[in-house]
Formats: C-alpha cells, sequence, structure tokens
C-alpha cells in the first residue's frame, strides 16, 4: 500500500508546516482553509530557534532571516521604572547555543513563505469544513459550500475553539479569561528618535505589553497587551477602545509604554478566551495539533509548539510507516505531551521568561532529532483518568472502548470512531477568532 492521501483543516502554522513536511515526504496533502486567503493575518510572531529548525527543514529559514527582526536580547522591564528585570540573550548566542536564530516576524510575511513551500494550489481556500465522517476506510469531509472530500487520514489543525474537536468531544466553547488584548503594528518612523529595545515586554502586577520590531529594516514596529477587565459581552468578537482609554490602561507605565499609546489610532479590543486541552489527541483516522489540541496562554509560544507539533507528527508518521496511522498517532502523542504539559505549567504562571531563565529545553529542541519515547496504549486512548469503565472521553456517548485491530494499540482497545449515530452527522458550527 502507497502513502495514506492526507487532508488538513486549517491553513494556520500547525496546517500548513505538517503539509509542508508532508509533501516534502512524497505524501500527497491537501489543507482545507474557512479564510479566501492568508493575507488576513495580523501582527508579529516570535520564532524561537526550536521552531526555525523544523521551518529550515522545509527551506524557509532563508527567506526567514532575510524579512525577520533578529533580536539581541529579550528584556524584561518593570512597568513603572522601566529598569530591567532580566535580559536573556538571543542574537548569536541562541544560535551557537540552540543552533537556530531567534526572529520575530510579520505574521502575514511568515504565512507567505510557508506557503511558497507548498506544492502550489495544495492550500483549498474559502473552504469550512461542517462535517466529518471517520468511515471505516477514510475519511469523508463536508464544507459549508456543500461540496464534499475524502482523505486517508485528517490532521485537525483549526485553532483554539475547534469546531472538528468539539464535534468529537461535544462543544465546549473556549470561556473568557478575564483578560483583553490590544495589537498594533504601525511604522518604526512614528517611535521618533529614541531607541526602543528590539524586543522587551514590560511586566506590571496585572498587565502587561511586549513591544518588537517586525523587520530586519526595523521599519515596522508591534505591540500586543494583556489587560485585565472584568467582562466581556457574550458573543461579541471584537471592540474598539479610544486612544484615552488606552492612556488610562497604562497610566502607571513607563514614558516608554505611554508614548506607544499616545502614537496609536483608537484600537481594537479582543477577548483572550481560554480553553482546556483536549483529553484525546487522536480518534480513529483523525489527529488534533496545535491549538486545536492543547491552546496556549500568555507565552508568544504558541505558534512554536504548533510547528513542532506538525513536526513531530510527520515524524512519526514516517517512523510507523504508511498503514500504521494508529501508531503513528500514539507515537506523536507519547513524545508531546510532557512538553505540552511543562509548557502549561508555566503560561499559567503568566511569567513566561519575565526573570531570567534557562530557556534550553525549550529552544534547544529538536523535533526531528529528540530520541523518541515509545508510545503506549494512553496514548491512543486519551488521558488515563478517561479509562475506567466503557466509555472513554468527557462525553459518555463519546468514545466505546473496542477490541484492538491489526493496527491497533497494545493493551487490547482502541478508541473507536466517535459514536456515529451521535457525532458524525452533527453539523460543525462556530467561527476562529482571528489570530
Ligand atoms: C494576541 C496573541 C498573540 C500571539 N503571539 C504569538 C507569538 O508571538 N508567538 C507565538 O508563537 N504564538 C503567539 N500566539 C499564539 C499563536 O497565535 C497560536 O498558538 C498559533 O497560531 C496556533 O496555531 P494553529 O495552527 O494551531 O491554529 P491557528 O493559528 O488558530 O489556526 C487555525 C486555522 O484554522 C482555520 N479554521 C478554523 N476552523 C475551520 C474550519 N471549520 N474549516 C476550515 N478552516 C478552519 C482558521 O481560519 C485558521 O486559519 C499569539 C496568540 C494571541 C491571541
Amino acid at each position: 500500500m502507497g502513502k495514506p492521501r492526507i487532508a488538513i483543516v486549517g491553513a494556520s502554522l500547525g496546517g500548513t508546516v505538517a503539509a509542508a513536511l508532508l509533501q516534502r515526504s512524497g505524501t500527497e496533502t491537501v489543507v482545507y482553509e474557512q479564510a479566501q486567503s492568508l493575507s488576513r493575518y495580523m501582527g508579529g510572531v516570535h520564532l524561537s530557534p526550536n521552531a526555525m529548525k523544523v521551518l529550515r527543514r522545509v527551506g524557509c529559514e532563508r527567506e526567514l532571516h532575510a524579512i525577520g527582526a533578529h533580536p539581541d536580547f529579550w528584556v524584561s522591564r518593570d512597568a513603572e521604572s522601566g529598569q530591567p528585570i532580566a535580559q536573556i540573550p538571543l542574537g548569536d548566542y541562541a544560535k551557537s547555543r540552540y543552533g537556530a536564530a531567534y526572529l520575530t516576524v510579520p505574521r502575514s510575511g511568515l504565512a507567505d513563505v510557508i506557503e511558497r513551500a507548498l506544492t502550489p494550489g495544495s492550500i483549498r481556500f474559502g473552504k469550512c469544513l461542517r462535517c466529518v465522517e471517520d468511515t471505516d476506510s477514510g475519511v469523508r469531509m463536508t464544507f459549508t459550500d456543500e461540496t464534499v472530500e475524502t482523505a486517508d487520514l485528517l490532521v485537525v489543525a483549526d485553532g483554539a475553539g475547534s469546531t472538528v474537536r468539539s464535534h468529537l468531544l461535544g462543544a465546549v466553547a473556549p470561556h473568557y479569561s478575564g483578560y483583553v488584548t490590544h495589537r498594533l503594528a504601525f511604522p518604526a518612523s512614528l517611535l521618533g528618535r529614541r531607541p526602543y529595545d528590539m524586543c522587551a515586554k514590560w511586566w506590571s502586577r496585572d498587565r502587561h505589553l511586549l513591544g518588537y520590531y517586525l523587520t530586519s529594516a526595523r521599519n515596522e514596529y508591534y505591540f500586543v497587551t494583556t489587560v485585565p477587565q472584568q467582562f466581556w459581552p457574550a458573543g461579541m468578537v471584537t471592540m474598539s477602545t479610544t486612544r484615552n482609554e488606552m492612556r488610562e490602561a497604562f497610566a502607571g507605565f513607563h514614558p516608554d509604554v505611554r508614548r506607544l499609546m499616545d502614537i496609536s489610532p483608537s484600537l481594537s479590543t479582543r477577548p483572550l478566551l481560554h480553553q482546556n486541552s483536549s483529553p484525546i489527541w487522536s480518534s480513529g483516522r483523525l489527529v488534533l495539533i496545535g491549538d486545536a489540541c492543547h491552546p496556549m496562554r500568555s507565552t508568544a509560544q504558541g505558534a512554536a509548539i504548533a510547528i513542532e507539533d506538525a513536526a513531530m507528527l510527520a515524524r512519526c508518521l514516517n517512523e510507523a510507516g504508511p498503514t500504521l496511522h494508529q501508531s503513528a498517532f500514539a507515537l506523536y502523542e507519547a513524545n508531546r505531551v510532557d512538553r505540552i504539559a511543562t509548557a502549561h505549567r508555566l503560561s499559567a504562571t503568566n511569567a513566561w521568561m519575565r526573570d531570567d531563565l534557562d530557556l534550553s529545553w525549550f529552544q534547544g529542541y529538536d523535533a526531528f532529532d529528540v530520541p523518541l519515547k515509545l508510545s503506549t496504549a494512553r496514548a491512543v486512548i486519551g488521558t488515563a483518568d478517561h479509562r475506567d469503565g466503557d466509555f472513554v472521553g468527557d462525553s459518555s456517548h463519546c468514545w466505546r472502548r473496542q477490541p484492538m485491530g491489526p493496527t491497533g494499540a497494545s493493551d487490547g482497545f482502541e478508541a473507536q470512531a466517535f459514536s456515529r449515530e451521535t457525532r458524525a452527522s452533527r453539523p460543525l458550527t462556530g467561527t476562529m477568532p482571528e489570530v
């Protein structure tokens, strides 16, 4: 049997990098994306060496070096005094210690570079997945335009609030975290003559602002905030915030931050939503990666983690061989679950890179070189907590243990496709907040 035909839902970082890696290994891969193009992405993204090592493998490193900014340090500053709390070396230090550069890049530029690494035409835009059915022999996807496509396997990369995940486990909408965020990219000339750090985060007790250059020419600057706000109206995606409201939110901050408020036009405010990690990482022919599986909070590393997931999944599919997708999915989870748990623990403290930290565990990671751990049955059927009784998963009707098939897990059970009569034909609804 040849390699499986793989469909991916979601053409953001996890989905496109997975597609590029799979295509390089000779696997026919198509990505379905609800948006009409990738150019809608705004703002910036941090590409730490662990992500850059993956992007190197799909031939994107040189182009990213050309467009992105190369911060020498991540500087953490006290909100009021502006005094450095920590200076974490990046630049040449990151290259020699972790084996790749640390870049900050425009998100749209990153999307363009990765898109060029894909087989032309392999992203199908304007395809919003509505239903998915895991048949015995493949995956059947129905889109909101009523077209139907099939594949052997489906990689679910449709982000936080994943509609496919809701389909599998029942809809548990992300909840409001009590924080909002503002993001703005603007010409760096507006900063005036005063030098700003290449990458700095100003920290107060309850809010912070991360600012950095987006381009190697340092002609574009970007900031993103996290600000507490007690309520957020249900169903609202964005609200506008006036300059005066921004000034008020950052009133006690150092003049360098207040200056950012003075040069900002009115901004849009978005809620920061929270969703727990999925209790399952795969189901039959479906496998989850990135924010669809384990949304990251407050770390500026969610993109890198999604890229790592894509790399590990591609590696495990290769290791397991073309027919053993369940073994591949189990291996993938077994090799990601501890790392994600550590990242989540750190992100929950909302202090990632606040103090001098030894980040070698994070930035030094290479998804293609790290020794593989053997998979366990737990990886196939979800967390140990879900293994008592006949049903697994967080809904009593979601998963039923079945005798193992010839390619199944080692404990004699496999997570069979979600019960088709209750889930498979239920329409997928809901939209993703823009990232
Ligand atoms: C304010 C903010 C700033 C951030 N800054 C950083 C940063 O600097 N560095 C960093 O590493 N991370 C950052 N993150 C986190 C990062 O954006 C996410 O962790 C990362 O984008 C996750 O990638 P993903 O591919 O898993 O999913 P997403 O990026 O969420 O992409 C999901 C894709 O799936 C598509 N989709 C959804 N549903 C469907 C459907 N039914 N059919 C078809 N397509 C669908 C969506 O349109 C989207 O393109 C930030 C997050 C926020 C909120």
